[in-house]
């Protein structure tokens, strides 16, 4: 469906466009910290081929090599201006702290080979609480407030206008994480897919520390704090995340979470549904069941969405 209407760019489209702008050089108030490995696509650097990946990613057990992060970036060990092609033993994983004292001579090339021997995933054990691991095949639950959602493949826990800002991405036993945060004037601020970090301003901090997933404000306000429970639970403790004017709420140990304007009340029900907060409009997710479905919602700084052309926007019959 065409979205000529629509006054929003999507995410990825304004990712892509400023990642695209970086890469010519363009100023940009965004610095990243994963411009040596980032998913640009220069005439003289082709990406790393998914199949290079996927075996990077078994050898260092889905996380840092040094300290085990399941949120990481791709390391060509010796620079690839050096070395000029994609090895998989010559590539490994590495958090964006890591990378960046890589990057800036804090840490030896030596230094992470050694780490690379002997990932930090593996030399704990990582099947839990590291590497977002689930080992069971069965349904994986989401419990937000006192309400559980059941799913059995990949999961978008928030999802606004389409956009699905925080979620999973199932791969066998494990968990791919997908995260977009962004600033007040709608810009993404970091950008997280399938574990893999795309764009980050160094705004955020992003810890994993026993079952703990938490992301914060470089000034100490946790935005997201998720708590992983192998065989196959995760738990949304806090979020706050804001997109096209809309702001989700949601604080531990409290029943109760706000989408925009809306207070919601968790009732202690399981749903089987792949998505758990969805706020605002959107074609691709309308008709996908959710626990908390709110299309029309009052958004803060005056946004307005407008509803792409064919769907009804005063249709409540969304769940
Ligand atoms: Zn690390």
């Amino acid at each position: 469906m065409e979205r000529q209407d629509a006054t929003v760019v999507t995410v990825e489209e304004e990712a892509e466009r400023m990642l695209a702008g970086r890469a010519r050089g363009d100023s940009s108030p965004v610095t990243n910290h994963a411009k040596a490995d980032m998913v640009v696509a220069m005439p003289d650097r082709p990406a790393i081929p998914e199949a290079i990946k996927r075996s990077v990613r078994q050898r260092c057990a889905y996380g840092c090599v040094i300290c085990g992060l399941p949120v990481y970036e791709y390391d060509h060990m010796v620079d690839w201006s050096v070395t000029r092609r994609h090895v998989a033993e010559e590539i490994t994983l590495l958090c964006p702290v890591h990378h960046s004292e890589k990057t800036r001579g804090l840490r030896t090339v030596d230094e992470i080979v050694a780490a690379d021997a002997d990932p930090a995933n593996r030399r704990v054990g990582w099947t839990a609480p590291y590497g977002l691991s689930f080992k069971s095949t069965d349904p994986a639950t989401l419990r937000i407030g006192s309400n559980w959602i059941r799913w059995h493949e990949s999961f978008s826990a928030v999802v606004v206008d389409d956009v699905v800002l925080f979620g999973f991405r199932r791969d066998g036993t494990s968990l791919g994480l997908r995260l977009l945060l962004h600033n007040e004037f709608n810009e993404p601020e970091l950008v997280i897919e399938n574990s893999v970090v795309l764009l980050n301003s160094g705004a955020w901090d992003i810890q994993f520390e026993g079952q703990l997933l938490t992301v914060r404000r470089s000034l100490g306000d946790i935005v997201l704090r998720v708590r992983f429970e192998p065989p196959a639970q995760v738990t949304l403790e806090r979020a706050l995340l804001a997109y096209n004017g809309v702001l989700i709420d949601v604080r531990p140990g409290s029943t109760e979470f706000m989408v925009g304007n809306v207070k919601v009340r968790t009732v202690g029900s399981l749903a089987e549904a792949p998505i758990g907060i969805k706020a605002g409009y959107g074609p691709r997710h309308s008709s996908i069941p959710s626990m908390i479905s709110a299309p029309k919602i009052d958004r803060y700084g005056g946004a307005v969405q407008i509803a792409p052309p064919g769907s009804d926007a005063d249709d409540e019959s969304d769940e």
